[in-house]
């Protein structure tokens, strides 16, 4: 649909929104009141979403997005889909201490350099 309607053929970057959720309420956040919203993506419409832009759009990156991404239960077999696909994966996460769990079973993935980000901070 989107080559009909724009032309466009290939799609670098994703930028996926899990959901919309967080655990800090930044007052620079530009999600504002949606972080009150309890949409979110099931993993398997999450996947089919990456299948979708990898093999109609030659996708090559992923960024996982949530709010907070870390919040999301399955960002682990998300990120690991996208990983053995051959995508690279970026989590845009605030880092905070309490997703040490989660980070741990993400660290068992094989990530290239620079992929992890932590581009937030809490104000
Ligand atoms: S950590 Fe990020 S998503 Fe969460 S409130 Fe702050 S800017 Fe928004």
């Amino acid at each position: 649909m989107l080559k009909q309607i724009t032309g466009i053929t290939r799609v670098r970057m994703l930028y996926l929104q899990l959901q919309f959720a967080c655990n800090f309420r930044c007052k620079h956040c530009f999600h504002g009141r949606l972080l009150e919203s309890p949409v979110r993506y099931t993993p398997a419409d999450a996947i089919a979403m990456v299948e979708h832009f990898r093999l109609e759009y030659a996708l090559e990156a992923v960024t996982l997005l949530g709010g907070e991404p870390l919040l999301y239960p399955d960002v682990v077999a998300v990120a690991e889909h996208c990983k053995r696909a051959g995508l690279a994966v970026e989590i845009c996460t605030n880092g905070h201490h309490g997703f040490f769990g989660m980070i741990r079973a993400l660290v068992s993935i094989p990530w290239n350099r620079g992929e992890f980000c932590q581009a937030a901070w809490a104000t």
